[in-house]
């Protein structure tokens, strides 16, 4: 609020705006209570668009307002009959009309080039910000669109939701667009390919579709984990993706996981997915979920404090969206009450991204019990000094685990088994990475155990 009042008459904030209270807000809205529904009308009319330009500057993406209408009952205007209500209130409307002013005009930018349409200007390598868990499929990336069809063709990218593949993707598309001249470029969620292929079935216009993406120069196919199943879909991609490697033609694919676990795609599919480069993108660590953060405060020109920027990183750890929606809760919520924002105010306005991710985190115990529980040992005797192999392998399988599913550190993991050294953590993990090469049962036997002890801890 505090920037709207260069924008309008001290009137106008008092009659409008100091009505307005923060109430809820969810990714894409943000709820607004007013005292009665023709304060909402009044400032729908007259306000609801430029607050939503302003929302929508600070965060990056669209946010809608929406209105709860709530009387209090303890505020003097509630005691007094809606008729003499309306009344005052449209007193003070027509004042208010007097003082008021045309509303801010939007700032125009010029644009290098046209969008492109289906790409999402928001997506440049410009504001992803590179760190350890990144930086190889964001770099390859970039190599990509500097030299697209030379560079890694085909590249998949995987990773879990929310670490950047649609980021990365489409990034590759808005700089090929820039800098390439008359490049024809398609971007699709394998969705939308899929969609497109089914219509062009249907309504026989199959030969115009092989056109379309047979004689792309880039192509652009976001979560391909949505083809398995899709016979005929993987069926026409796989050609599709014959015509375009022969033409040297540069392709790229995401998907939320490795292609080797996607059950439902047939293997001749798969094994072009797996031909040229797969790089995964992981989970940010602390330093970088800050810079995400630092970053985005940059762009959009606002600041908070440092501590409210570490209580968000610490408590948002698995998801750079659920941290930029963290981000953008917060900053709208200063902008709407015009609060200072203080770590009780975010604990509180963040209580359920913060609750989430919390269930999200698997701790130690969990995995040490399921462990343990798989071998019919005791979580004591996992911890303890004994070096028998009946104990040894499973606390291995554990320590292994937990470096895989937890953030924690080789010595932090190392104090949780009896305060063992981070270089024998270490050393388990480089053992169980071993045999899962050597004997072709270990590595189902993890990845079961993985998932039950993920599974489990979902359900709480
Ligand atoms: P995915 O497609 O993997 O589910 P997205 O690409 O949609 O994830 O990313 C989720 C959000 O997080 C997007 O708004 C994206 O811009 C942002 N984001 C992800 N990684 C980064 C990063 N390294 N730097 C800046 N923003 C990022
Ligand atoms: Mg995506």
């Amino acid at each position: 609020m505090n920037q709207f009042s260069a924008e309008y008459s001290p009137q106008e904030i008092h009659m409008w705006f100091e009505r307005m209270q923060y109430h809820d807000s969810t990714e894409s809205s943000i709820v607004i209570a007013v005292p009665s529904s023709f304060v909402q009308d009044q400032i729908e009319q007259r306000y609801a668009r430029a607050i939503e330009d302003r929302l929508l500057e600070i965060s990056g993406s669209p946010i809608k307002l929406e209105f709860h209408v709530q009387r209090a009952a303890s505020s003097p205007r509630a005691q007094r009959s809606s008729a003499q209500l309306v009344r005052e209130e449209q007193q003070e409307a027509s004042a208010s009309q007097e003082s008021s002013r045309s509303a801010p005009r939007l700032s125009v930018t010029t644009a290098v080039k046209r969008p492109h349409p289906s790409l999402n200007q928001r997506y440049t390598f410009d504001n992803f910000v590179i760190g350890e868990n990144n930086n190889f499929a964001a770099n390859a990336a970039l190599a990509i669109s500097k030299n697209p069809g030379t560079a890694y063709n085909p590249c998949l990218v995987y990773g879990g939701v929310g670490l950047g593949k649609t980021h990365l993707i489409q990034s590759i598309g808005n700089t090929v667009y820039q800098d390439i001249d008359n490049a024809k470029i398609i971007f699709v969620s394998a969705e939308e390919f899929t969609n497109d292929f089914l219509n062009a079935l249907r309504e026989k216009q199959t030969a115009q579709f092989k056109n379309k993406y047979r004689y792309a120069d880039v192509l652009l196919i976001d979560d391909i984990h949505f083809l398995q199943g899709k016979e005929e879909t993987q069926e026409e991609l796989f050609h599709t993706f014959n015509a375009l490697y022969e033409a040297n033609k540069q392709m790229v694919f995401t998907c939320d996981r490795p292609v080797s676990e996607l059950r439902q795609l047939k293997d001749r599919l798969r094994n072009r997915f797996e031909r040229g480069l797969n790089v995964d993108l992981k989970p940010p660590s602390f330093e970088t979920r800050l810079a995400i953060l630092q970053k985005k405060l940059e762009q959009s020109n606002r600041n908070i404090p440092e501590s409210v920027l570490n209580l968000i990183c610490s408590n948002v750890t698995t998801n750079v969206r659920d941290l930029e929606k963290a981000l953008t809760r917060i900053l709208a919520y200063a902008e709407l009450v015009g609060k200072d924002i203080t770590e009780e105010v975010a604990r509180q306005q963040l209580k359920d991204i913060f609750v989430t991710h919390h269930q999200a985190s698997i701790n130690i115990d969990f995995i040490q019990r399921a462990v343990a529980d798989y071998f019919n040992l005791t979580t004591n005797e996992l911890k303890s000094k004994k070096r028998t192999a009946a104990i040894a392998f499973p606390r291995q399988v554990a320590m292994y685990i937990a470096r895989q599913i937890t953030e924690l550190s080789t010595t932090e993991v190392g104090l949780e088994f009896g305060g063992r050294d981070h270089t024998t953590v270490m050393y388990a993990c480089q053992k169980i990475e071993n045999k899962m090469k050597s004997d072709s049962t270990i590595e189902p036997m993890v990845k079961r155990l993985i998932r039950d002890i993920r599974e489990s801890n979902a359900k709480g």
